[in-house]
Parts: structure tokens; C-alpha cells; sequence
């Protein structure tokens, strides 16, 4: 098997030492990767840091073609990435192929930004009479390379928005994938490398995390954007106060199924969006269904068919076209949620479903009754559990939703419109999707937390207001 090498300002390079990735479900070994030394990250910052202007000055059409020539590109080699994804994530297969249609479209969705982008706007400045003769036009200007720093569970789309707004703008970008999860990010260079973006503009290196504190100190890097957990998220904020840092964290996500939700049909169609999303990815998403929150009227007739739904996800290994649920990221993944699992059934939660560990998977899971104070009750679980509560009304609803320390995103099931815009302002989250588990995200909206479920927004668009600065041009004796 030959080592994966990482991309040091355009061109494939080695260092002196590599690491191995496994998969997680099988434990085999899916690639050995290179680590890049200091001096090539040095080299690489620098290589970035050079092309700044130039990039910037790149016309919106060569990056365009470029971030299309990407999208094309992913979809002919769809199938390959997705079996990478699958085989370095323990994603199932047919997730793992929804993930690369993601990036399609967040490359697809940056080349027609960057079409649009710079066209500023006209202001009149003749409001008062220091303004007489004068105007104003702004445009946006790249701040300068942006530190993308991406987790695992995404490991192609969530570098996609990373990589892709950034070339939109015309700011460089060193891209940091998740160790447990390179491998990917190292073919989506295989594809940047096929452009004619300058060559400084963008790299893929996969630095250790114990020398990521020194590359983000890095003053050459004036933005960093980070998808991940709190604790090395908020850990980065506060070494770089001055930097404008993005973070992206985790969350809890609650579904809410309220009393007009209560025919057959809806109850069935709550009960399998709610299955389906906890378990996707393993519950390895940032807004998985963590929590559902239902009306007493509904909950007795909700309650089995949840059980049911969950029962019924399939198990097995990703490469299975079948497998809904494969392994967690690592078998220590798994030993975590156990023991979540295990101190909320020794406090009282009721196990209705799984409560199972073979060896990286851990089976889906249903828990009711679950007394407040206990882990999985606070924190983030990144596994396929959900937490099932009984609620009278949609105030006591909403206000459970919003007893959290995370605020990602919030689904709610019902009919009445009135009701879907009392949610959308009183619970305290980056979105609200009606009729939906919160787990719904299309790649153009805002995506981002309230709370400390993170800072600033993605979303191409979104991504591009925070990789770049309005800078006013102010015209005299017109
Ligand atoms: P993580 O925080 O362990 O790692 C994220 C990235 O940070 C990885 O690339 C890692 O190598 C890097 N890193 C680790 N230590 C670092 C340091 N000291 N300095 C700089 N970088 C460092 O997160 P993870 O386990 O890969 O991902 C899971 C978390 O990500 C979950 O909490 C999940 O909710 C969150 N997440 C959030 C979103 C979102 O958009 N809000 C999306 C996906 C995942």
C-alpha cells in the first residue's frame, strides 16, 4: 500500500513520518499518510501568505471553472470517494455517497458565488452637506489565508466548506483534516491540483494535532475556521482573540412533537425521521436527534413507534448497502457512550431499545425517562441514542429544548403555522425546521450555532462574509 502524501502549496510532498488510518469497523488498515515536517509547514504558510494579492486579483471566472472542474470531478470519481469515506470513517456506503452529492453542491453552489461576488454596492453620500460632490463604493476584500481546521464525521463536505468559499473569494486556504479521516481530504487535492489556481493558494496538510498550537498562532493566518467539539474550538478562540476565528461545535439537537401532530401518518412519519436521524452517521453528526421532546397527547402512541423505527435501522458493516448504522469513529467512541448509556439506566432511565456495544458499534438506541442531572442528559452523545420526554403543551416544550447549553438547530413537528413561527423565535438555535428532524442542512443556508454550539455561520455564502472584510472606496468632487 503506498503512503498517502499530503499537498504542500499545490504539489503532492513527504515528510519524515506517517501515520496509519484503520477502519473502524473491521479494523484494517485503510492508508498510511504522511505528516508534514515544520519546515514544510513553514513552507506552505509562506507559499500562502505570498499569493494573497494575487489570488484576490484572480478573476471570478478562472475560479469559478476551477471550483466546477472540482464538482465535476467529484462526480466521476462519486463512487470511489464514497467507498473512501465509507472504508476511513465507517460510514455506511450509501451515506458516504449522499456526502460526496453534498460536496458536489458546495462547490457548485461557491463557483456561482464567486460569478456574483465583489459587485459591492453604490452608496450616496450626499445625506448631509460634508457629503456634497461625494460617493461611496464598497467591495469585499479577502482578510487573508484562512486555517480551515475540519473534524471526522464529515470528512469530504465539511472540508468542502472550508476549501470551496475560500478559493470563491480569493483567499488562500490551508486545509487541516481530522486525523482519524485524511484520506479523503488528500484526494479532494488530487482534484484541486487538476486547476490552474496559483499554486501558493491552497494546501492539504496533515499536521499533528499536538503542532496545531503553533500554526495557529501563526499571524500569516488571520482567519480560522473550525468545525469540531467545544473544547478545542473555544481552547483556539481564546489563544487567537485577535483572529476572526468561526467555530462550528456540537450540539444536542432536540425534535419536538407537538399535540396537532397526531394522525397516523404524522406520528409515523415523526417516528421515522426521528429513527433515521439519530442514527445516521452513527449519531456522529453535529445535529443528530439527541432528544425528543413530544406533547403528552401524542407520546404514548409516538413512543412504540420510535421503538419500532429504531429496532428496525440495520447494523452492520458500511460497505453494506443495507447498513443504515455502522461503527462509531473508534472503539472508544463507543466504550463512551456505554458508559453514558449505562449511568442514565443506573439513575432510572428506562432502556426501551439497544443499550448493546459490539466492539465499535454501538446499537441504536432508545432511553425514556432520564432524570436531568445525568450525562447524556447535559452533553453532546455522538452516538445513535435519543432520549425520549413527555412535555404538556408547546411553552413546556420549547422551554426543554432551550434547557441545554447547545442551540445547533431544533425540529418541530407540526401543522400550524402560527406555531412554526413561535418556534423559530423562541428557541435558541441556529435553525428551526418544521415538519423535520432538526438534522436537516442544505449547503447555501446560514449553518451555525446559538449557545455554545459555535460562532459565526457556513453556508457558501455565509462562509464568504466571514472570510472577507467590506472595504468602502469614498469618491470626492462628482
Ligand atoms: P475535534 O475537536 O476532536 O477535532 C476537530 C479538528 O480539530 C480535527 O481536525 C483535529 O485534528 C483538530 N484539532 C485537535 N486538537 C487541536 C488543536 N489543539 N489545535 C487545532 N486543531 C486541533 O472534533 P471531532 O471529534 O473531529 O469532531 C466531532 C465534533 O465536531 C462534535 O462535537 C461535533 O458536534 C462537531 N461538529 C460540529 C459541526 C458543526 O457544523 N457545528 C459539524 C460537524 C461536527
Amino acid at each position: 500500500m503506498t503512503t498517502h502524501a499530503f499537498w504542500l502549496a499545490g504539489r503532492q510532498a513527504t515528510g519524515d513520518t506517517t501515520f496509519d488510518v484503520h477502519n473502524s469497523y473491521d479494523g484494517r488498515l485503510v492508508g498510511t499518510v504522511a505528516e508534514p515536517t515544520e519546515a514544510q509547514v513553514e513552507e506552505a504558510v509562506a507559499a500562502a501568505h505570498a499569493v494573497v494579492d494575487e489570488f484576490a486579483a484572480t478573476p471570478a471566472h478562472v475560479r469559478a471553472k476551477a471550483l466546477n472542474h472540482v464538482a465535476d470531478r467529484l462526480i466521476e470519481r462519486t463512487e470511489e470517494i464514497a467507498q473512501l469515506i465509507s472504508a476511513e470513517n465507517g460510514k455506511p456506503i450509501k451515506w458516504a455517497r449522499g456526502e460526496v452529492g453534498r460536496a458536489v453542491s458546495v462547490f457548485r453552489f461557491s463557483a456561482e458565488e464567486a460569478r456574483r461576488w465583489n459587485s459591492g454596492e453604490a452608496q450616496r453620500l450626499d445625506t448631509d452637506a460634508g457629503g456634497t460632490g461625494r460617493m461611496a463604493i464598497t467591495r469585499r476584500i479577502p482578510k487573508g489565508v484562512v486555517l480551515g481546521i475540519a473534524p471526522f464525521n464529515f470528512p469530504l463536505n465539511l472540508s468542502a466548506h472550508k476549501v470551496a468559499p475560500a478559493i470563491a473569494v480569493g483567499a488562500p486556504i490551508i486545509l487541516k483534516p481530522a486525523p482519524a479521516t485524511p484520506i479523503s481530504s488528500l484526494i479532494l487535492g488530487e482534484l484541486l491540483a487538476e486547476t490552474d489556481l496559483p499554486a501558493g493558494s491552497w494546501s492539504v496538510l496533515t499536521v499533528p494535532n499536538d503542532r496545531m498550537p503553533a500554526l495557529v498562532q501563526d499571524e500569516r493566518l488571520p482567519v480560522i475556521s473550525f468545525t469540531g467539539s467545544g473544547p478545542v474550538g473555544y481552547a483556539i478562540m481564546d489563544s487567537v482573540p485577535r483572529k476572526h476565528c468561526t467555530l462550528e461545535l456540537g450540539g444536542n439537537g432536540a425534535a419536538v412533537v407537538l399535540a396537532d401532530y397526531a394522525s397516523e401518518a404524522d406520528l409515523d412519519w415523526a417516528a421515522g425521521r426521528i429513527a433515521t436521524f439519530s442514527n445516521y452517521q452513527g449519531g456522529q453528526s453535529c445535529i443528530s436527534v439527541q432528544r425528543v421532546i413530544a406533547d403528552a397527547t401524542v407520546y404514548d402512541r409516538l413512543l412504540p413507534k420510535i421503538v419500532a423505527a429504531v429496532e428496525a435501522q440495520v447494523t452492520g458493516d458500511p460497505a453494506d448497502d443495507a447498513t443504515d448504522v455502522g461503527p462509531l469513529v473508534s472503539e472508544d467512541a463507543a466504550k463512551r457512550v456505554e458508559s453514558w448509556v449505562d449511568e442514565a439506566v443506573t439513575a432510572g432511565a428506562k432502556l426501551l431499545a439497544g443499550g448493546k456495544r459490539d466492539g465499535a458499534t454501538y446499537a441504536p438506541t432508545v432511553l425514556a425517562e432520564v432524570p436531568a442531572d445525568v450525562t447524556i442528559s447535559c452533553e453532546e452523545i455522538f452516538g445513535p441514542v435519543l432520549t425520549v420526554k413527555k412535555v404538556d403543551g408547546e411553552a413546556e416544550a420549547f422551554a426543554a429544548v432551550n434547557d441545554s447549553k447547545y442551540g445547533l438547530q431544533a425540529g418541530v413537528f407540526t401543522h400550524d403555522l402560527q406555531t412554526a413561527f413561535r418556534a423559530h423565535r423562541a428557541l435558541e438555535v441556529g435553525g428551526v425546521v418544521i415538519g423535520d428532524a432538526p438534522s436537516y442542512r442544505a449547503d447555501q443556508m446560514p449553518y451555525g450555532g446559538a449557545k455554545q454550539s459555535g460562532v459565526g455561520r457556513e453556508g457558501v455564502k455565509f462562509a464568504m462574509d466571514d472570510y472577507t472584510y467590506e472595504r468602502v472606496l469614498v469618491l470626492t468632487g462628482l
